[in-house]
């Protein structure tokens, strides 16, 4: 079994020097081997692997340097069995041809006699990013990922060293070349568990470190069988209530975003108006990237709580099929017919949609869902959404008419429930037809408890020591006002933890 632990590291102030600098150095090593796979890549098409198409004679080393996928290191392996590295495969004949990868990581000894300060980095960090680089655009040809972009300073911020080059020892940690480093041990290591690859990674608050640990002989929980399955439930995942679910349980939107957006708005125009390149502008700009961690960090730890809720909750999870991108899709241009001029579409009501459905990050809850599901062996399935919250749960008639705002009343049989919990039932029921189960029993309903209001952190007060901002009403809360809605349109009291 694998599984990934992450500590903050406290390095020497040589030590965050070095590391800044190699995240410089692999950042321009990175994007010029990109451009030179992307030329390369690009060339392919035309030249196929022939040197000349006149006379399909293929590419080689002595009369030319066309080979498809990279141009940069040499294209050839040393022909001495002695040299290979790798034993050479069986059923397989021994090719001669550098795959890219391996071309490129070739180029690499050149790379540091024509820059020697390339010679600091460690060499198989140097091979790590372009090991990365290969995964990228593998990844792009099975289709999984789009095309592999040149690394902008804040997009390049990790570097990784190979497996078994790192050790542990207390609290310190020995990184290859950078020395040993302290690190804040939140947690123990198990002596069983293999330290596999390590991830240096840097961030608004400082540098981390994922250590991948692996024990073979703890095995994988296994994945239920489908005649194991004993409960079904469905997720409704909406924009007031972020998951509603067939249980009956709803959790209300925190609104994350929503909720530092004012802070945020205020920082970043402080940033705007420092002068380009000066000390306090840098100070700002930082002040702004712990915000944005911390706005992270927040959504983050509600979704894995609400996660791993919904993942005990049942054997089997029904997720609506949302075709998220879609739905963001910015509202097609109107034209006046007579004028021709451009006239309101519509986008300016939408925008703020969007905004809410990125805050809620939908996708994100599924994928921890699931995460959460395979530690336990449950099943996570994604059902077709078409008009699940038009369909009634109970006689599966459909009309836009049986939805009345919140509620929902069929207009068939005369049932009636909130439309979403009633939706995620539907939601279930076609979960559980999609695996072969129609008669899977559906989760139990739970009564809902009345709400316990914590107050949430972020008041007016927090914002008193910004400057130009004036204190605001401090009891009336994003939460507040969230709750009072909610039981204005609903007329009943929601299960809720608003601040997660
Ligand atoms: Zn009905």
């Amino acid at each position: 079994m694998e599984t990934v632990y992450r500590f903050k590291l406290i390095p020497s102030i040589r030590q965050a020097e070095t590391m800044a600098s190699w995240l410089g150095m692999l950042r321009g090593m990175v994007n010029y081997n990109l451009a030179d796979r992307i030329d390369s890549y690009s060339q392919g098409f035309i030249q196929g692997n022939f040197c000349s198409l006149r006379f399909k004679a293929e590419a080689c080393p002595l009369t030319c340097s066309v080979v498809r996928s990279a141009s940069n290191g040499h294209p050839w392996k040393q022909n001495k069995p002695t040299l290979r590295r790798r034993k050479p495969k069986l059923d397989q004949p021994f090719n001669p041809r550098r795959s890219a990868y391996e071309m490129q990581s070739s180029g690499l000894p050149g790379l540091k006699q024509s820059r020697p300060w390339y010679q600091a980095v460690n060499a198989d960090v140097l091979q790590q990013a372009l090991r990365h680089l290969d995964t990228a655009f593998n990844q792009f040809f099975q289709g999984k990922s789009g095309f592999p972009q040149f690394k902008r300073r804040n997009d390049f911020n990790s570097f990784e060293f190979k497996p078994k080059t790192v050790k542990v020892n207390g609290n310190h940690i020995m990184l290859p070349t950078l020395g040993e480093m302290r690190f804040f041990k939140s947690r123990d290591i198990p002596n069983s568990w293999e330290i596999r690859t390590v991830t240096v990674t840097q961030k608004a608050d400082g540098w981390y470190a994922s250590l991948l640990l692996r024990d073979d002989s703890v095995p994988e929980k296994p994945k239920k069988a489908v005649a194991e399955l004993q409960s079904v439930n469905g997720v409704d995942r909406g924009i007031t209530k972020i998951a509603a679910m067939a249980d009956g349980t709803v959790e209300l939107n925190p609104h994350i975003g929503k909720r530092y957006q004012r802070r945020l708005g205020i920082r970043q125009r402080r940033l705007s108006r420092k002068k380009k390149g000066s000390a306090n502008r840098a100070k700002v700009r930082q002040r702004v990237a712990r915000l944005h961690q911390k706005i992270r960090r927040v959504r983050t730890d509600f979704q894995w709580k609400l996660a791993r809720r919904i993942a005990r909750s049942a054997d089997l999870i029904g997720f609506e099929d949302l075709n998220i991108k879609g739905m963001k899709q910015r509202c097609k241009p109107k034209q006046d017919p007579q004028t021709g001029r451009y006239i309101q579409n519509g986008q300016t009501a939408k925008t703020a949609l969007n905004k809410a459905i990125s805050d809620a990050s939908w996708y994100s809850l599924r994928v921890k869902t699931e995460h959460q599901a395979r530690k336990l062996g449950n099943w996570v399935v994604d059902a077709p959404a078409h008009h699940s919250s038009q369909e009634c749960s109970e006689c599966h008639y459909i009309s836009p008419g049986n939805r009345v705002g919140e509620k929902f009343i069929c207009e068939s049989c005369g049932h009636h429930e909130d439309a979403d919990v009633d939706a995620a039932v539907v939601i279930a029921d076609r979960a559980r037809v999609k695996i072969g189960q129609p008669n899977l029993p559906m989760v139990s309903r739970e009564v809902t408890p009345k709400p316990e209001l914590t107050g949430c952190k972020e008041s007016s007060l927090a914002l008193v020591g910004e400057p130009g901002n004036r204190p605001g009403n401090p009891e009336r809360t994003a939460a507040t006002v969230q709750l009072s809605l909610f039981e204005l349109v609903s007329g009943e009291s929601p299960s809720i933890s608003l601040c997660g």
